[in-house]
């Protein structure tokens, strides 16, 4: 099937615009994720209708290739065939059963299988819980409190999580949501990103006290931001010394960068690995797993209590399940890094050509236009782009049949299912928005 063309400029989103105006009278802000709103860009958001291998459509029939791929999950495009066969069929024999079903023994040794430093695995419905449950376990196995974080790192939204660093190195953490308690917040230590030296002032100040360090092993929540030199093996090495766990989030990095995740890259063996995304196809599935001494704390093996209604869910397993087939076919990352190399090199050349003062940071099918012309290598580098520029940037982009996701401070997600055409008319999109966004007398 070959999905339409997208359509021409100018584009009407006028059943977009009153479908979100509906919306706002029953939808806390007419969403139920904030990013969804389109903050970050202005405007109105779209609402969308349905997908098709690398294209969305919104509700005006407007057609885009898509770069945002429900934020990760759909490494293979939208409605791959296998993977809807599997869903339907599953939803033909029952959706749900509260019990344990076969396929979660088949998706776990998959995961197992994938990421050796995995022996037993539990699965969760989102990444945010599956974050909140292996600080848990790291506090309950260490007997200690505090947790070193990232700025700039997005590991979901339970409590510990939801705090900022205030200027100097190691600060205590403050909330960064009201609801948040103080006392929660304070016992998270927010460190700069790739600044090893941080991490050990950290651990030299609350030695013995620090229950675990959780990383983004490629950092994708300020944009694309890889880990540089030693910076992963010194959390590794650090957190052994001192007793702490090191718990690394793949939740994005998980079967993307690599069938093993980041940590088969950079080969790093994290004491607990995060996962989400591309394990569910597109379905809501997260995980938690490690070794099974440390995995067997948690309950009913062990004392430390996490459970879920819904952890496990058939249908989502089967879409995990058959998206991973589809990832262990040979040649699969192959195929997609060469796919995203073309684009790279595509958007590249325009950078140079143009001498433009944009950055790009990727790893294999992430990447990232930063809208500053320093390295972002870190978030307070990250900090320096210019969101107004990237905000018109996107609107261009969007004009033009591509979506992007409606922050500078995301991953673009490139999919199988986009062909080399495809990427190419994005280079060519990327050329036309920038002759726009970089006009004089334009911003
Ligand atoms: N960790 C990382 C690295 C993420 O990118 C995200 C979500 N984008 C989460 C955790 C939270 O996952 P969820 O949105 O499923 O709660």
């Amino acid at each position: 099937m070959t999905p339409p063309k997208p359509t021409p400029l100018p584009l009407s989103h006028s059943l977009s615009d009153a479908l979100f105006h509906e919306a706002q009278k029953v939808l806390v802000g007419g969403v139920n994720s904030p990013v969804r709103a389109f903050g970050a860009v202005g405007g109105t958001p779209l609402i969308f209708d349905h997908g098709a291998g690398a294209r969305v459509f919104d509700a005006d029939g407007n057609g885009y290739l898509d770069f945002v791929g429900s934020w990760g999950p759909l490494i293979l495009g939208h409605t791959h065939p296998d993977v809807v066969a599997a869903v339907q069929d599953q939803a033909a024999r029952g959706s749900s059963f509260g019990m344990t079903t076969e396929l979660e023994i088949e998706l776990a040794r998959k995961i197992i299988r994938a990421l050796p430093t995995i022996e037993n695995v539990r699965f969760v419905s989102s990444g945010t819980e599956a974050t909140m449950s292996a600080l848990r376990l790291a506090r309950a196995a260490t007997g200690r409190n505090y947790v070193v974080k990232f700025e700039g790192c997005y590991h979901g939204h339970a409590d510990s999580f939801l705090s900022q660093a205030g200027s100097g190195l190691a600060t205590l953490g403050i909330p960064a949501s009201p609801g948040v308690p103080e006392a929660i917040a304070a016992l998270t230590l927010n460190v700069p990103f790739n600044n090893s030296a941080a991490v050990e002032e950290a651990f030299a100040k609350h030695s013995g006290e620090i229950a675990a360090v959780i990383v983004e092993p490629i950092a994708a929540n300020m944009g694309v931001v890889p880990p540089e030199g030693s910076f992963l093996r010194d959390l590794r090495e650090i957190t052994l010394r001192d007793g702490a766990l090191l718990l690394m989030d793949e939740v994005i990095t998980g079967f993307r960068v690599a069938y093993g995740g980041a940590q088969s890259l950079f080969s790093i063996a994290p004491d607990i690995t995060i996962l989400g995304k591309i394990i569910g196809g597109g379905l809501p599935v997260a995980a938690y797993g490690g070794r099974r001494e440390l995995m067997r704390n948690v309950a009913p093996a062990g004392k430390v209590y996490q459970a879920g209604t819904l952890s496990g869910n058939p249908l989502a397993m089967r879409a995990g399940i058959e998206t991973l087939r589809v990832l262990e076919r040979p040649g699969f990352y192959e195929d997609l890094h060469r796919k995203s190399a073309r684009l790279v090199q595509g958007l590249d050349q325009l950078l140079q050509g143009g001498n433009l003062p944009v950055r790009m940071n990727s790893v294999g099918s992430l990447l990232t236009l930063f809208f500053t012309p320093v390295p972002v290598r870190d978030f307070e580098s990250a900090k320096h782009s210019d969101t107004a520029r990237f905000a018109a940037f996107f609107w261009e982009m969007l004009k033009r049949g591509v979506f992007l996701p409606p922050s500078q401070y995301e991953a673009w997600f490139v999919s199988a299912a986009h062909t080399v055409e495809d990427l190419d008319q994005t280079v060519q999109a990327c050329r036309d928005s920038f002759e726009v966004v970089f006009r004089e007398g334009v911003m």
